[in-house]
């Protein structure tokens, strides 16, 4: 007797074979496969004839951590079968900040929410996000980013100049700090400010770090329009100079520059 059959589905076990017809027990959390048809006996039945049976989805470019905690979120990602969601990108997390610049962060990330977290104050590094990030009920599971733009913004604000050897260094051990806790990587947007003042050299440094622990880097290119080869030069230069391993973030092309 199985707690819930799903029967009449077509699976697809995420193995890479073909799609199958056959039902799904489920017992203390475990997934038993069966044959079509089974007629095995359980408390509940969901006829899922018609349907396909998955393992959750992973959205690999999410930027769910800047609305989390709002129902809205996980809803929106659960509704569409996700259950992974990798956020972070484009330069933009909520960590870390210094409350002096917090502002000019969250007016920066107003592209994203309009709603940020009370606890936003506190996220000075990775540890006291992730605090926080362990009481917000949710059910998918979430990968966490560190973000340029918080990054550089918390070091240094919005200014448009390259870094000191000392911020340099300040946002190198922020960033290996967060590593080190349980960060998946490291994100540019390199079309948002302050992110856009920053030059290749500076990315290679970071991402020095992001190598060091096998995390990844994901950016938000320069430019996705006229100079858009250039761009992808810069990101594969990045990557090649620094040893991180690199995503492209929504490679296209788009906007006309006048
Ligand atoms: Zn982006």
């Amino acid at each position: 007797m199985f707690q819930t059959l799903i029967k009449g589905a077509t699976i697809v076990d995420g193995t890479g074979a073909p799609a199958f017809q056959g039902d799904i027990g489920i017992q203390d959390g475990k997934l038993h496969v069966l044959e079509a048809n089974s007629n095995a006996p359980a408390e509940n039945i969901i006829d899922a004839t018609g349907l396909y049976v998955t393992p959750g989805f992973i959205d690999a470019h999410a930027h769910g951590d800047s609305t989390y905690g709002h129902d809205y979120n996980y809803l929106s990602k659960i509704s569409q079968g996700i259950t992974t969601q990798v956020t972070g990108h484009c330069g933009q997390s909520l960590f870390p900040i210094h409350p002096d610049t917090m502002a000019m962060l969250q007016h920066e990330q107003k592209i994203q929410t309009n709603e940020f977290p009370e606890e936003m104050i506190t996220f000075t590094n990775c540890e006291n996000f992730m605090k926080f990030a362990e009481t917000v009920k949710h059910p998918e599971n979430i990968v966490f980013i560190v973000g340029h733009v918080a990054l550089r913004n918390a070091v240094m604000g919005f200014d448009d100049r390259k870094p000191t050897e000392a911020e340099m260094e300040q946002m190198k051990s922020m960033l290996r700090e967060a590593m080190e806790i349980g960060a998946a990587g490291f994100s540019t947007g390199l079309i948002y400010v302050p992110c856009s003042y920053a030059e290749e050299d500076e990315i290679v440094e970071l991402c020095k770090v992001v190598a060091e622990y096998d995390g990844i880097y994901t950016t938000h290119m320069r430019n996705e329009s006229t100079k858009v080869y250039e761009a992808i030069e810069e990101a594969i230069s990045v990557a090649k100079k620094s040893g991180v391993r690199l995503q492209i973030s929504h490679l296209k092309i788009a906007t006309v520059e006048k």
